[in-house]
């Protein structure tokens, strides 16, 4: 079979389970196996892939059946114009992330050497990208979870960025330490969305999902300890789940924090939220 009849084939059994983008996706599960560029693949009315590729492809194509995400079976995905490594261990990265790494190195460029924590770090697509884009700052990495700082670090290293790492819960292996920015992508979905969530975001982790039961549960903690833990006029900078925005604010200000600025996402979703230390 040519490599656009297997790429028809699969693109027809994942159509047919409900799987969004069926031609992309097993396109992108054969390139995967050849090094060869998906839309080439498309194409190709000629080359017959080898047995073995056959076989691995069918085995992907399984597993993409079975809902588990693309990403995860490529083993890899984009952010911020970098290709960071994923598994089961994290969440996958998601676009609306790069929208905060944005305006992390927006606030950020005139600071000489800033100290950045980058809280609940999973691949580790926040912090490192900070680091890319401000070599002279130090930045540290945790997460609560021993394997996603395993694989961040193993993408801190694969990207040639020179990071930190601490396992923590979140600010709890940090008093006494001072940042210039705190800067996360919280777990923030309330704990009963997450059984209905879509079938491949319930093969994420559910520690990197569940914000406890309104979803608030750790944006309450990283507020209260993050507060001690930057310098005057320091930042804390959070992804926001959807219609969120308010409780968060009210939680900034009661926390003690100021100039409180929301911003949306592409989709029109106020999806970040930045409040500074008096
Ligand atoms: N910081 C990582 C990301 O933005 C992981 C977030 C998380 O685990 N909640 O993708």
């Amino acid at each position: 079979m040519t490599c656009r009849e297997l790429i028809r084939r699969a693109s027809v059994r994942f159509s047919a389970a409900g799987i969004p983008d069926p031609v992309n996706d097993a396109a992108l599960l054969l390139s995967h196996l050849t090094g060869r560029p998906p839309l080439s693949l498309r194409l190709d009315d000629e080359s017959v892939p080898e047995p073995s590729v056959v076989d691995s492809f069918n085995a992907l194509v399984e597993k993409r059946l079975s809902r588990v995400p693309l990403q995860y079976l490529l083993g890899e995905a984009p952010f911020y114009g970098r290709m960071f490594k994923v598994d089961s261990r994290v969440l996958i990265p998601r676009p609306e992330t790069e929208l905060l790494c944005e305006w992390a190195l927006y606030l950020l460029k005139d600071r000489p050497s800033p100290r950045i924590l980058d809280l609940c770090c999973g691949s580790g697509c926040i912090g490192i990208t900070l680091k890319a884009g401000l070599p002279a700052a130090s930045v540290t990495l945790s997460d609560i979870s021993p394997d996603a700082l395993a694989l961040a670090a193993d993408n801190a290293a694969k990207l040639g960025t020179d990071v930190s790492f601490c396992q923590s819960d979140l600010l709890d292996a940090f008093s006494g330490s001072v940042f210039d920015l705190i800067i996360s992508n919280p777990p923030y979905i309330p704990s009963e969305e997450c059984l209905t969530l879509q079938q491949e975001v319930r093969q994420e982790p559910l520690l990197a999902l569940d914000g406890g039961p309104d979803g608030l549960d750790i944006y309450r903690r990283i507020i209260r300890d993050a507060f001690p833990c930057l310098v005057p006029g320091g930042i804390l900078l959070m992804e926001l789940g959807a219609g969120e925005d308010q409780a968060v604010s009210a939680l900034l200000s009661a926390g003690g924090y100021c100039s409180t600025e929301i911003r949306e996402d592409l989709s029109g979703i106020r999806r970040m939220i930045l409040s500074t230390h008096p």
